[in-house]
């Protein structure tokens, strides 16, 4: 394809996208496409001869866009709705134009140090401690998820903890603490680093808050010293992936500090809410304790999947647990330690100039447009929360900081296996009619509802609507 006719199909791809977003509160929400009909559609066998690309957005329309589930539809509020803007759309693109390859800064310095810029602007804009940034002892790093910020982080922690016990004289077993209510990436970081699943402890929760309990982290920890253990690393949550549940980061901070064990905050979805002043509270023990922090601004903050922010307060034993130099990547720019490589701050070599996006999203909406986002969805989520609460027919799980409202509808019924599974066929037939997307849970163990509003195009007129739909069938249903 040649540049004139990038400029032409370019055009009508833009123009196709802009389409899309106006129109796609017509689609069905989710998908309704059956396993393997878009395979089916696809032909076996890659063409031996190119086409035009008119060729290609006609196979979209056709074949891909059924087969898509809408997630910037605005009654989307299933998991957490994906935060696509035009800002972070067009940083993309240009970000793909240039096709950088941002491994180290001298193969593009802008790559390097705009990503540095970004990520201390959002430090700041977060409220985040100064030795998170990349003038303090620390610094941030774009990564493609919370998984990977969390994996990179025990690398780190297992790094500092090596050097700390130096070569021991018989093999070391290293635990890990999380709670029930902890995202899944975490154990499997512990799988990936060789921590192993039987040392992830995994530490009961305040049955009322669903918030990890931090005498029973004292207690398995200590237990493990005890037992010849080394213990190597804490997660705590904030905005858990369930209920959006808030660990103590404080108490379990003291904790780990007296033991000297890594703390990561995950707070993938909820840490961004952080851009209000009036949100600030959630981080309480961040700046003290926190070894490392992670948050998404592609979850809630108007940009892309994908773009996972991590923050570390001490990059050495980051830098030290992935950093390698072949003769092949050996430049003066890097042995002048100078500049920052960020390949020495995450799993793969390469990276894409995921910074572009998320300068142009901050740039667009500037710190009051984020915060504006921020705002109207926990206040759509507060009215949605006092909707159902007024009703005698369903139940709000409390509390509700953010986007998420956890809910259940109350049935007759009372056999508790018989009322979840009529709260999963609401949920189903809600889904199934493609005009909104709902996900579930469990909590204590019963069945209850997500409602995660947050979807930039969502108003208050789709969670409205959406909750008349929603006492609609439940009244079918009873
Ligand atoms: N941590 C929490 C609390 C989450 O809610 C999620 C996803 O919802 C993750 C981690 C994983 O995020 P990612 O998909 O960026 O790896």
């Amino acid at each position: 394809m040649t540049p004139e006719e990038f400029r032409e199909h370019g055009k009508r791809v833009v123009d196709w996208i802009a389409d899309y977003l106006v129109d796609v509160e017509k689609c069905p929400v989710r998908s309704p496409a059956r396993p393997g009909e878009v395979r089916s559609a696809l032909p076996a066998h890659a063409p031996e001869r190119g086409a035009d690309f008119d060729a290609v957005l006609a196979d979209m329309e056709r074949i891909v866009l059924p087969g898509i589930t809408h997630w910037q539809h605005p009654n989307f509020f299933a998991y957490f709705p994906a935060n696509a803007s035009g800002p972070a759309i067009l940083g993309d693109l240009l970000s793909a134009g240039l096709g950088v390859q941002g491994m180290v800064w001298a193969t593009s310095p802008a790559c390097t140090e705009l990503e540095t810029v970004v990520v201390d602007w959002l430090a700041e804009l977060l409220g985040l401690p100064g030795h998170f940034r990349t003038d303090g002892a620390g610094g941030g790093v774009i990564q493609d998820s919370a998984s990977s910020a969390v994996l990179v982080a025990l690398l780190a922690a297992l790094h500092r903890v090596r050097k700390r016990t130096g070569s021991a004289p018989r093999p070391v077993r290293y635990t890990m603490y999380v709670s029930g209510q902890t995202h899944s990436s975490v154990e499997r970081a512990g799988r990936i680093c060789g921590v192993g699943t039987d040392n992830v402890r995994i530490v009961d929760v305040d049955p009322n808050t669903l918030a990890m309990d931090p005498r029973q982290l004292e207690r398995l920890i200590s237990a493990d010293i005890a037992a010849g253990a080394v213990p190597v690393f804490v997660c705590a949550t904030i905005g858990t992936t369930s209920t959006t549940a808030i660990d103590p980061v404080r108490a379990i901070g003291e904790i780990c500090r007296s033991h000297d064990v890594w703390l990561h905050v995950d707070a993938a979805y909820a840490g961004v809410a952080a851009i209000c002043p009036e949100m600030r509270w959630i981080n309480d023990g961040v700046a003290e304790y926190a070894d490392s922090y992670a948050s998404n601004a592609h979850k809630w903050l108007l940009t892309n999947f994908d773009c996972g922010l991590l923050w570390v307060a001490d990059r050495q034993p980051l830098i030290g647990a992935l950093s390698a130099l072949p003769e092949y990547l050996r430049n003066t720019a890097s042995e002048s330690g100078e500049v920052i490589d960020y390949r020495d701050w995450q799993v793969p070599l390469g990276r894409r100039f995921r910074a572009l996006k998320l300068w142009s999203v901050i740039r667009w909406y500037g710190a009051e447009g984020l915060r504006a986002h921020i705002r109207a969805g926990i206040a759509m989520a507060d009215e949605f929360a006092a909707l159902v609460s007024a009703d005698p027919n369903f139940e709000v799980l409390d509390p509700h900081h953010f986007g998420l409202v956890c809910f259940r509808p109350l049935w007759t019924e009372t056999d508790p296996e018989r009322a979840d599974e009529l709260t999963m066929r609401l949920m189903e037939s809600l889904n199934d009619s493609g005009d909104m997307f709902l996900s579930h849970t469990k909590v204590r163990g019963r069945v209850v509802l997500r409602m995660a509003i947050g979807a930039p195009a969502t108003g208050m007129s789709h969670v409205r609507a959406a909750w008349s739909r929603i006492r609609a069938v439940r009244s079918q249903f009873a």
